[in-house]
């Protein structure tokens, strides 16, 4: 290992709720922090700033602090390395992005979005991944700096070295072994936007680099682009730190854990009752070699004796049925008083979670459980159906199919966030199917919810959101296959 100081980070992007993957993540690189006195760094990419929030990095504070992860540098308490949030550090990649114009690293582009179209159809046509040809690559410095002068809109692209048969590798910490990528494969990457807003890989490097992180630990999914910032610190004639990547999760048929598949959000594991213990635990399970029998430990446990090369390599399985053992464990084990605490705690912050809804479900409450009875839905992975909840009337199994299917697909295609949208959404397929409207309906309020009574769909529907939504109608058109005659 270098002797330079261990500063890790997490680098999330604020973009919807904080996902399990960021845990994953933040994981390993705090307890390799902690394990060597290093500092653990949170920094905010928020260079996408069509899908950036506010709303989602507050929650990402909330999020990891309630698993217990502490920072010693980020937006929220500063450092000697801010701003941390990259939208604050504009001005910081523009000179990095002179600094490669003037070095003949990178070059402005010009090319209009016509272009860059056609050039992109053809490709497509050709079964051929998109590739910048290089046309403003030519273009003298003269030239460029007369267009950019004159106002001329542009983005600056990497000048990837393009000698015969160049490669660039680097040596990944868990694969033990040397990651390389043919430049051949390697597009002329754009650094920095036509509204001046750099993109990842600029943004990533100057920040790491600035930061003085020393090893990069993230996602297996960045794994491409590794070779591309390693490129880019040559360009700035920078050592590198060093690079780790770690397996992403699956689901149990080994796709990418996705909301389509699994609940993803941290502030809906937290709403659902999962204690903070069983969660890094699992974390750790899946992917941490401990070294001993004992499979029940703590961030501090993993921490004591952390090293990267124990990071598993293989994809490890998000098995949520092995999250809820730890759970139920976990809270047994509770003193009464931590178990009262746990309690109220769940309750309100479930409250807080359904607070788009809290109306509905606070004008039917009658007696104290009604809470726990209207939100039970939204907290399930799955909902348990009844061949009695699906005796609908006028509705034999292919009409219920058929409803499920339809309203599915429909979902599939739009972008409904809203209650209303989710209306819109389906309207279009159930006025047109042939069904009668309330019957319809009703094959949909058993599917989310599987009973005939519940909050209005449509909230309900906005409440799961459009993919676990698309989940339950697909999980009760298997049911209904499967257990109706
Ligand atoms: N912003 C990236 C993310 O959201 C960071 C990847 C990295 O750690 O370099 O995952």
């Amino acid at each position: 290992m270098s002797d330079k100081k261990i500063r890790v980070r997490i680098a999330t992007s604020p973009t919807g709720e904080p996902h399990v993957g960021t845990a994953y993540i933040a994981l390993f690189n705090y307890c390799f922090a902690k394990a060597n006195g290093g500092e653990f760094i949170l920094r905010i990419e928020d260079t996408d700033q069509t899908r950036s929030t506010r709303e989602s990095e507050e929650s990402i504070y909330k999020a990891l602090s309630w698993l217990g992860f502490k920072w010693s540098e980020g937006p929220d308490v500063g450092g000697p390395c801010a701003p941390y949030r990259q939208s604050e550090r504009t001005d910081i990649y523009k000179k990095h992005s002179d600094i490669l114009l003037n070095n003949g690293s990178a070059y402005r582009c010009f090319c209009s979005s016509e272009r860059l179209d056609e050039m992109r159809k053809k490709l497509i046509a050709e079964k051929k991944n998109f590739f910048y040809d290089g046309l403003c690559r030519n273009l003298s410095r003269e030239e460029s700096d007369r267009r950019a002068a004159a106002g001329e809109s542009y983005v600056v692209r990497m000048a990837i070295p393009r000698d015969e048969g160049a490669v660039t590798s680097f040596h990944d910490e868990i694969r033990q072994k040397a990651i390389e990528l043919a430049h051949t494969e390697i597009d002329d990457q754009i650094l920095m936007k036509a509204d001046g807003f750099p993109t990842y890989h600029l943004a990533n490097v100057v920040d790491d680099h600035l930061m003085s992180i020393s090893h990069v630990i993230r996602a297996e999914e960045w794994i491409t682009s590794t070779p591309k910032h390693v490129l880019l610190y040559k360009a700035f004639g920078w050592e590198a730190p060093k690079f780790a990547h770690v397996s992403l999760l699956r689901n149990a048929d080994k796709s990418k854990v996705s909301k389509r598949k699994n609940p993803v959000s941290l502030n809906w594991f937290r709403a659902a009752g999962y204690t903070k213990e069983a969660i890094t635990n699992f974390l750790g399970l899946m992917g941490y070699n401990s070294g001993s029998e004992n499979e029940r430990f703590t961030i501090e446990d993993i921490s004591r004796d952390f090293t990267i090369d124990r990071i598993s390599t293989s994809a490890p399985i998000f098995d949520l049925q092995k999250l809820n053992v730890l759970n139920e464990e976990y809270i047994r084990k509770y003193s009464v008083d931590k178990y009262i605490e746990y309690l109220s705690e769940t309750t309100a912050y479930a409250a807080q979670y359904l607070r788009p809804i809290l109306g509905e479900i606070q004008s039917r409450h009658k007696i104290s459980q009604d809470f726990q009875f209207w939100a039970r839905i939204f907290f399930t992975p799955g909902i348990a159906y009844s061949k009695e909840a699906f005796a609908i009337k006028e509705m034999d199994k292919p009409s219920l199919e058929k409803a499920l299917k339809g309203a599915a697909d429909a979902l599939d295609e739009s972008k409904a966030v809203k209650p209303d949208e989710f209306e819109k959404a389906i309207a279009g397929h159930r006025d047109s199917s042939g069904i009668k409207m309330g019957s319809y309906m009703m094959a949909l309020r058993v599917a989310l919810t599987g009973s005939s009574t519940s909050l209005p769909l449509n909230d309900v529907m906005a409440m799961l959101g459009r993919d676990r939504t698309i989940m339950r109608l697909k999980e009760a058109n298997a049911f209904v296959r499967n257990n109706i005659k």
